[in-house]
């Protein structure tokens, strides 16, 4: 089996372990978006792989929701002591990831060698590719104007009013993560329960993306963000009222439109599916603990196995 998956960070990396727990650890591949990422006190910070990575290895900070476990903060007192810029919370443990990272991207290493070294030293069995070696940046049109990303979702607390999206950059998308969707032996491609316009449409508009989805012999299932109309977390509803659309699960499989052949949503949202061409298969969608995630990710092969 081979099983690809694509992914933002909290939501997406729910799945994506859940996935890595009920496959073989050599089946899957998770793609990362890597529209969030940005350049802060002269780090290169990749958000959405890091959450990936962190949830894979057991590693993430289950109170925050974000960062490592364990973490401490005498990095980030020093800072403020200092008059430094501490918006964007870097934890001493965290700290570590960036700074290599960083090192090792302006030694000339790529983000997929970088990224597949750490997984393996972190003993994670699944591929993690970012969806770009290249620099692909999300910006938001908000009510103040153009805003970079993480000033929007961080610094401002995804406050302003979203108009539209934009994606900057020339990225070519990883060269493997195209090959993948090209090959007769790929099972099945996942689109996690992750922001479809920041996390998810960053990979998709990537050149390329769509079309090699379309011509995919592998079904495409993807999981909704959305139970009864509200985020599990973050943006995503708030989001989808600003862009001009119903903040339901119902929405976001009309904004994948053609691509999906599947799609998984929660008991909650079960009676506003009539009409929608994919599968539907209606189940638990909330992940709450790790029996959660185990059974989602079950739902989401056999659902891929009915269509294929
Ligand atoms: P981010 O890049 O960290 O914002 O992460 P994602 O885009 O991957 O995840 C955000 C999305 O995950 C939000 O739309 C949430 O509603 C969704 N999400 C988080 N937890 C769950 C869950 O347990 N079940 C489902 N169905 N969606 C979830």
């Amino acid at each position: 089996m081979s099983i690809l998956a694509l992914s933002g960070g909290v939501g997406g990396a729910k799945l994506a372990l859940g996935l890595s727990r009920v496959l073989p650890q050599a089946d899957l591949t998770i793609v990362a978006n890597t529209g969030d990422d940005f350049e802060h006190l002269g780090l290169s910070i990749s958000p959405d792989i890091d959450t990936l990575v962190y949830t894979l290895s057991g590693l993430a900070n289950p109170e925050l929701g974000w960062g490592r476990r364990d973490e401490t903060w005498n990095f980030m007192e020093t800072l403020t002591t200092l008059g430094g810029a501490t918006w964007f919370r870097l934890g001493d443990r965290d700290l570590a990831m960036h700074v290599e990272r960083t090192h090792r991207l302006r030694a000339g290493e790529t983000l997929t060698e970088i990224t597949d070294d750490v997984r393996r030293r972190l003993g994670i069995g699944p591929r993690i590719l970012p969806m770009t070696d290249g620099r692909m940046r999300t910006r938001v049109h908000a009510s103040t104007g153009w805003l970079d990303f993480q000033d929007y979702f961080v610094r401002r607390r995804c406050e302003p009013v979203v108009h539209e999206l934009m994606f900057e950059g020339d990225a070519q998308p990883q060269p493997e993560f195209l090959a993948l969707l090209a090959d007769p032996a790929l099972t099945a491609v996942v689109i996690c329960p992750s922001n479809p316009f920041i996390s998810v449409e960053p990979i998709l508009s990537l050149p390329g993306v769509r079309d090699a989805l379309h011509a995919c012999r592998a079904p495409i299932v993807a999981v909704s963000p959305i139970i009864a109309g509200r985020a599990v977390k973050g943006p995503t509803a708030k989001m989808m009222t600003e862009l001009g659309l119903d903040p339901s699960a119902r929405a976001v499989a009309e904004w994948y439109g053609e691509l999906l052949d599947a799609y998984i949503v929660d008991h909650a949202d079960a009676a506003d599916m009539d009409g929608l061409h994919p599968r539907i298969t209606v189940t638990k969608t909330l992940m709450l603990t790790l029996e959660d995630r185990e059974a989602l990710a079950r739902v989401v092969l056999d659902a891929a196995a009915s269509v294929r």
